[in-house]
């Protein structure tokens, strides 16, 4: 009998998600199966849900792209790689790593990747699949709830603030302090700028940077592992998924929510 694990899943686009016991997947040649300790829960997670985009998610599907993970088993091939090591499984899963968006430090807008929690089963479960190459090796000071959503959120805002054209000593204001905008300040003034926090009740934040690259991410973990950025959240439970979605369309989350596994 197949083993089988805990999972989040999206049966139906604006429906409840159902939590139920589905197959552990099987690990193959060139990948690895993560076991997720902490999952953050990101506004993208309800649009997939509730199928927001033109482009869907295919059904049935386990979204989370913000899981904070022990590596359980490498496939064959794997190099780099050893089980028990801490990671994140980040919203760009995996690239083809030759094309030119991949080539320029764009490898988020490659034509080929496959997004976690969306073309590919996320980490609102026991167990992921993820891609060696893009996964985010965890800071040893860092713990897997505070990781989290440097995993999205983090690394969106860090990118951001990585291509503008602003040196240390520079003001930049920074829009909208909410899940992201907190985090944008603080790695804003890690970074040495001068900040202008700016929030105005019913705006949201325009999205300037879609999430980061792998080495964006690697940088973005390093300012929170050095305790520069510190997240905001509160910690709940995979079960309580629909009422947290609730909240989050009623606008009555304060920070982020993390759910622990
Ligand atoms: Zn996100
Ligand atoms: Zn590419």
């Amino acid at each position: 009998m197949a083993e089988m694990m805990k999972a989040a899943v999206v049966h139906e686009f604006g429906k409840p998600l159902v939590i139920e016991d589905v197959p552990v997947p099987e690990v193959r040649d060139g990948q690895l199966l993560v076991k997720v300790v902490a999952s953050g829960v990101c506004h993208t997670d309800l649009h997939a849900a509730s199928g927001d985009w033109p482009v869907k998610p295919s059904l049935p599907f386990i979204p989370g792209h913000e899981g904070t993970c022990y590596m359980a088993r490498v496939g064959r091939g794997v190099k780099l790689a050893k089980e028990g090591h801490r990671v994140g499984v980040p919203w760009l899963h995996t690239a083809c790593g030759h094309c030119e968006h991949c080539i320029t430090d764009w490898e988020t807008l490659c034509d080929a990747q496959q997004m976690t929690g969306c073309t590919v089963n996320g980490g609102d479960a026991e167990y992921v699949l993820a891609d060696p190459g893009y996964v985010g090796r965890l800071p040893a000071a860092l713990d897997f709830e505070a990781a989290a959503q440097v995993l999205c959120a983090g690394v969106t805002v860090y990118k951001g603030l990585k291509v503008l054209d602003c040196k240390p000593g520079d003001w930049v204001a920074i829009s909208g302090i909410g899940g992201l905008g907190h985090m944008a300040v603080q790695y804003a003034k890690a970074m040495g700028f001068h900040v202008l926090a700016v929030d105005i009740a019913d705006d949201k934040p325009t999205r300037g940077s879609i999430v980061g690259t792998r080495a964006d991410l690697i940088e973005s973990l390093a300012f929170a592992g050095d305790g520069l950025v510190k997240s905001h959240y509160s910690t709940d439970r995979l079960d309580s998924i629909n009422d947290i979605f609730e909240r989050m369309k009623a606008g009555n989350i304060d920070g982020r929510v993390v759910m622990t596994l």
